[in-house]
């Protein structure tokens, strides 16, 4: 009988429970979870932020891997590799916070060789996105001679993953980060320099002078509003997240008189192609990238007070989860 971190309505929020396996939820496909990890969504979910939560009781939990132990769909069987990212899994579907879980086969991608459930997890939601972004950037034109990439949330789960594949493919990256006791992990995950973030969180004009062929930005607000500010002629923008702000307090300028482009990256419901696309980008990645990674490792029982740390900036890098634990 499977355990699992089930989100209620009431007091305690989260609850380390044991499922009979008809608690479940019908669904195609079982997977025995691996490894799932904490993302800000997850936190979000977890701590009762956000409203990412509207039906209890809800095992959280954005993404995992496992392998698979029953499949009534002819694409998976016993045995298979997978991972699940998205699809609205660990908000309005039963997630990865769990020691197996039932989910519908359209949502799950097969864990690419030469990857390991647990290395697919070290990326998670926040490298697939990193790499969607970097695609997304590509697509647009970006490339590694064009000028510095500046990354937001530099130190967070996306924005490392991003500054490490960006650097990897050959881009002058620089890192934005509220941590400064972080620089010599992002300049070992390959950053060229290194900003402070409040450098950025001052309210400033329509167009500054121009510093970024491309940026990566995980925080919105005025940040990201005064990185587009800072935008090389036909500069190239992924936004991401809101880790700072939703709100985007910007003005018409600097796509009108710049020609610069915000590109929208989401992980959630891009098409399989896409995403097989990406986990394959990904496994085809040097090992080298994964060991530079930090990585904590938790069990269910620690989920709460680390997504607590995770919203008070007080993680940095990927937090993986191991439900056996
Ligand atoms: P993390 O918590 O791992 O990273 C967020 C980082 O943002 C922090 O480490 C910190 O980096 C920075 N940060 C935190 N608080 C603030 C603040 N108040 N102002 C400015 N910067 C801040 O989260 P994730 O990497 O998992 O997610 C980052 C964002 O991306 C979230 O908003 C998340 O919802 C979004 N996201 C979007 C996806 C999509 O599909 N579009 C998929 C995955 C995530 P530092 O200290 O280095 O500045």
């Amino acid at each position: 009988m499977p355990r699992a971190l089930m989100l209620h309505d009431d007091t305690p929020r989260a609850r380390l429970e044991t499922l009979d396996e008809n608690q479940l939820p019908e669904r195609a496909v079982r997977v025995a979870i691996d490894y799932s990890d904490l993302n800000y969504k997850d936190a979000m979910a977890v701590t009762g932020q956000g409203k990412i939560v509207r039906d209890y009781p809800l095992v959280p939990g954005i993404d995992f891997a496992g392998t698979v132990t029953d499949s009534t769909d002819a694409r998976f069987a016993a045995d298979d590799r997978v991972i699940l990212t998205g699809w609205g899994v660990g908000e309005r579907h039963w997630g990865g916070f769990a020691e197996a879980m039932r989910v519908d086969a359209d949502w799950l991608v097969p864990c690419p060789q030469p990857l390991s459930t647990r290395q697919t997890m070290l990326f998670g939601t926040a490298g697939l996105t990193a790499m969607l972004s970097v695609m997304r950037l590509k697509e647009a034109g970006l490339a590694p001679g064009d000028g510095p990439v500046a990354v937001t949330g530099a130190s967070g789960g996306v924005g490392s993953w991003a500054v490490s594949i960006l650097a990897h493919e050959g881009f002058e990256v620089h890192a934005i980060t509220g941590k400064p006791e972080q620089n010599a992990w992002l300049e070992a995950l390959g950053a060229h320099a290194i900003l402070p973030r409040a450098d950025f969180e001052a309210r400033g004009r329509p167009l500054e002078s121009t510093q970024w062929a491309g940026a990566v930005d995980t925080v919105g607000g005025q940040i990201l509003a005064n990185l587009l500010a800072q935008m090389r002629y036909s500069g190239k923008v992924a936004a991401v997240g809101l880790a700072g702000d939703a709100a985007l307090p910007t003005t018409v300028m600097p796509f009108i008189l710049r020609g610069v482009s915000l590109l929208g990256v989401d992980s959630v419901y891009i098409p399989f192609d896409r995403r097989r696309a990406a986990w394959q980008r990904i496994a085809a990645l040097p090992n080298a990238l994964l060991s530079h990674m930090h990585v904590e490792e938790a069990g269910l029982d620690d989920v709460t007070d680390r997504s607590q740390a995770m919203l008070e900036g007080r993680t940095h890098g990927r937090v993986l989860i191991d439900p056996r634990r």
